[in-house]
């Protein structure tokens, strides 16, 4: 059965130009106009990746963004007129697995549209099969197969991509990860690197971990960051 990628887009020929790019590639296509139509079909259909308009009528695509991410784990991808929405957006966390700022080319879109499938795909392997594990690094305690992260079995309630971060760290204690490195790892995509979103995201970590007085991520000056445990 074909893959079907939702487009939530107010720009009509953007939305059809790319909706071609995606058939081509054998991808199934539905293109709603307005957020609230996007989220309705969403709510009915079975989708496999959602590409997501930020400026939208009637529903803009942070609160639809939110409402999909209240129900689902399917991969969504923001996608803004302007670098600085985009800039507010990744601040807010609101759970996209990736950012794409316009102007764009098609082809980069769908380079990107294959990759979260991809590693979305590899994720439900990944959780069936990590049944039960759990990673302990001090206070700190990841189970990849629920995607928790505990501190003293208190839940740090992270986001997927915050998640994802924090277990690159805990399975290398002590080994600093550039931030391209962790781009890499988390959003697996080489050659696109938003160190930007990175930083983001480690802050964002950070904040959570320091509410429960841990403070095991460190800036390693010029490199990048390691998680150690505190002497
Ligand atoms: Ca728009």
């Amino acid at each position: 059965m074909s893959q079907k990628i939702l487009i939530i887009e107010d720009e009509k020929e953007l939305a059809d130009i790319l909706g071609e790019y995606l058939k081509v590639e054998g991808f199934e296509v539905k293109i709603c106009n307005d957020g609230k139509a996007g989220l309705e079909y969403f709510k009915k259909e079975q989708t496999s990746l959602v590409l997501l308009d930020i400026m939208l009528p009637i529903l803009d695509g942070i609160t639809v963004c939110r409402e999909i991410r209240s129900m689902s784990d399917v991969p969504v991808i923001m996608v803004s007129a302007k670098s600085g929405e985009m800039d507010k957006v990744v601040s807010l966390g609101i759970g996209a697995d990736d950012y794409v700022t316009k102007p764009f080319s098609p082809l980069e879109l769908v380079a990107r549209v294959k990759a979260q499938l991809r590693r979305y795909g590899g994720n439900i392997e990944k959780k069936s099969s990590d049944n039960g594990e759990r990673i302990c690094v001090g206070v700190l305690s990841l189970i990849p197969g629920s995607y928790e992260a505990y501190i003293d079995e208190v839940s740090l309630n992270l986001t997927t991509k915050e998640f994802e971060i924090l277990l690159l760290f805990a399975k290398n204690p002590g080994q600093v990860f550039s931030k391209s490195q962790i781009y890499e790892q988390v959003w697996g995509y080489e050659g696109i690197c938003d160190d930007n979103s990175v930083t983001v995201y480690i802050n964002r970590i950070r904040e959570k971990l320091k509410n429960r007085d841990c403070h095991y991520i460190k800036t390693v000056w010029g490199a990048g960051y390691k998680l150690a445990v505190d002497a």
